[in-house]
């Protein structure tokens, strides 16, 4: 048997670049700011424990049974009025529990794209819907972000000349450029998929992680009072609020697609674990989410402080950035051309690792940027990485 058995699409299939790059930050001594997880010190074991115990007592069979597959009614239930509180208004019908935001992306990919069909991504974007859209043989094109998000300008002169079937994008908190749409431009993008007739996926992991004071109205809530709900398909999932591990997200479906999604998600894998769902729906009942959130956001807001103060004092020269309102990631630029996937290397001698920003591009990728996270670095080693960061600068200029 030969390579050439493989299906022709998955042939060039590649691990994550950055899984492979970051191979090394796991040595002793390493500071990795390249990581992308949750920081499972916040993880909530009591809240957890709690939800097993009752998983094991009340109803128990129902968690280790076949279930279906548009998931638990109950949990479904529960998504509605979690959703209500980010301003989105849905029926139980309409959310299909998935197993993590990943997992919903593939099942619209594969609902919605057809091979050659124009994607839109933001520029950079999410690595692994990149790697999605790719395998669904899109004709994947990019439109710029500034400190507002997506500029729709932009992407407005695209869909002029262009069909586009479908824009893809992350607009709070981005991963993994740290920004947020402006309210305006969120409207604004609403407005141009009716008038353009393309689908927004609006993908919303990190929309309670919020270092501000400021709510932002999620797409598809402002698709619900411009009359234009069908439009935007949404995404979400517990993984950056709860726990990733459990793998429960959702979609919430508009009606012309709910068959096809629900189908999809059969031929998958039938539904997702019911043990999760059902672990879920417990750790809900307990009330314990609300502040399980405060307690992420604070301690998230603290640590983006913390790397942010000290980008500024030691290479306020070198780099720029916006800073983020929430989520997990900070997006810098070198204000000079500085490969920083050749300058890994350096930094690793240094003892520090980040993620090259060349791998969020669908094309011509900006060579200059890199991602940071700070959630599960602690504290205290947030200011040694920079100086780190530094001392690998000085040594390369
Ligand atoms: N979308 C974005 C933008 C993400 O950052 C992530 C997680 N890194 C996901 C989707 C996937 O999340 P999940 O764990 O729910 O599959």
């Amino acid at each position: 048997m030969s390579h050439n058995n493989i299906a022709r699409k998955v042939q060039n299939l590649q691990s994550s670049a950055i899984r492979e790059l970051l191979k090394h930050s796991k040595m002793d001594g390493v500071i990795s700011l390249g990581g992308g997880i949750p920081d499972p010190d916040l993880f909530d074991r009591e809240g957890l424990q709690i939800a097993m115990d009752n998983v094991l007592s009340s109803g128990w069979k129902e968690a280790f049974q076949y279930g279906l597959s548009e998931g638990s009614p109950a949990l479904r239930e529960a998504i509605c009025s979690l959703l209500s509180k980010r301003q989105i208004h849905c029926h139980v019908d309409d959310v299909v529990v998935t197993s993590g935001s990943q997992q919903s992306l593939d099942i619209l990919a594969r609902a919605l794209i057809d091979p050659g069909d124009v994607v839109v991504v933001e520029r950079p974007t999410y690595l692994a819907a990149l790697q999605i859209f790719q395998l669904a043989e899109a004709n994947l094109m990019s439109v710029g972000t500034d400190g507002d998000g997506m500029i729709i300008d932009e992407l407005e002169a695209l869909v002029k000349t262009t069909r586009v079937k479908a824009v893809y994008i992350v607009p709070t908190f981005g991963n993994p450029g740290g920004v947020t749409l402006a309210e305006h431009r969120r409207k604004q993008l609403v407005e141009l998929s009716k008038r353009y007739g393309f689908v927004i996926i609006e993908d919303d992991p990190y929309g309670e992680i919020n270092f501000t004071d400021k709510t932002f109205t999620p797409l598809k809530a402002w698709a619900e009072t411009m009359d234009n709900s069908d439009n935007v398909i949404y995404t979400s999932t517990f993984s950056k609020i709860l726990a990733p591990g459990t793998r429960v997200g959702w979609l919430v479906v508009p009606g012309w697609l709910k068959r096809q999604v629900v189908n999809l998600k059969q031929a998958t894998d039938l539904h997702t674990s019911a043990l999760s769902q059902s672990l879920t729906w417990h750790y809900l009942q307990t009330g314990r989410l609300s502040g399980q959130i405060a307690l992420i956001r604070d301690a998230y807001k603290q640590k983006c402080q913390t790397l942010s103060q000290h980008l500024e004092k030691e290479l306020g020269d070198h780099l720029t950035f916006h800073q983020p309102m929430g989520g997990m990631f900070l997006w810098a630029r070198f204000k000079y051309e500085l490969n920083t996937t050749q300058w890994l290397q350096k930094t690793l001698n240094n003892g520090v690792v980040y993620v090259p920003g060349e791998f969020f591009y669908c094309k011509e990728p900006d060579h200059s940027t890199l991602r940071m996270s700070y959630v599960s670095v602690p504290e205290a080693n947030l200011k040694e990485a920079v100086v780190r960061l530094k001392a690998s600068l000085d040594a390369s200029v």
